[in-house]
């Protein structure tokens, strides 16, 4: 194995650790939690909405009943009292005429107190609508604001990462296949780092110390490996 392939691939593996940041900065970018808070919020926001829109909608169609109602009252005592001022009936139908104005009056002015009442009624559930989608809004725009500074911050980051990647190509070209399969494979296992520098005694990939012996006997090989924690060392 040679020197050159091996310096080598301590460079392919500061440049995989570099990926490794990159991608785990691109996955937990604080924006992306308060995306999510957000989300999570305006959905809650939005139940609310719809379930206070549908108690407004049936308060303005029972207020537009009790209105027309209110109306066919109306007009059925002003018949009856046209009737009345014109005159011209029996003394007992005018009798009987005005009872019924007089049971009419009652039921208008019931009708028309129901009608207040509602009106009443349906202004605060107005209200509670209004500033639901006021809120909603207000979400939606923030979700507007971090979905853009996500992509900015997300296409730095993809920008930065094809460097490192073609980087990585260049410098793996000049490294053995065999070589490149025990790295990735000893990286998958050793928390991404596979290459460990040699010094002073000690492997810088698990910092334990080698006897004179143990030395000896690791770089005899033409692929020096950590006694210890089995890491390819680079001296
Ligand atoms: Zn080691």
């Amino acid at each position: 194995m040679e020197l050159l392939s091996l310096a080598g691939l301590l460079d392919v593996q500061t440049l995989d650790l570099q990926i490794d940041r990159l991608l785990e900065k691109r996955e937990s970018l604080p924006e992306l939690e308060v995306y999510k808070k957000v989300h999570t919020e305006l959905q809650d926001v939005e139940a609310k909405r719809d379930a206070s829109a549908t108690i407004l909608k049936q308060l303005e169609l029972q207020l537009d009943k009790s209105e027309g109602e209110f109306e066919i009252l109306e007009t059925k005592l002003n018949e009856h009292e046209t009737r009345l001022f014109a005159g011209g009936m029996s003394a007992r139908e005018t009798e009987f005429m005005r009872l019924e104005v007089q049971g009419l009056r009652g039921q208008r002015d019931a009708m028309e107190e129901r009608v207040l009442q509602m009106l009443e009624d349906i202004d605060p559930a107005r209200d509670e609508v209004k500033s639901l989608e006021t809120e909603i809004e207000a979400a939606n725009s923030e979700k507007t604001e971090l979905e853009a500074s996500i992509k900015r911050e997300w296409k730095q980051i993809d920008g930065e990462l094809a460097r490192k990647e073609d980087r990585k190509k260049e410098a793996v070209h000049l490294i053995a296949d065999d070589l490149m399969e025990l790295y990735e494979k000893l990286r998958r296992i050793k928390e991404g780092v596979a290459v460990a520098t040699y010094d002073h005694n000690v492997c810088g990939g698990c910092h334990m110390a080698f006897s004179p012996a143990e030395e000896v006997e690791a770089f005899s090989s033409d692929l020096p490996r950590c006694v210890h924690c089995r890491r390819i060392l680079v001296a």
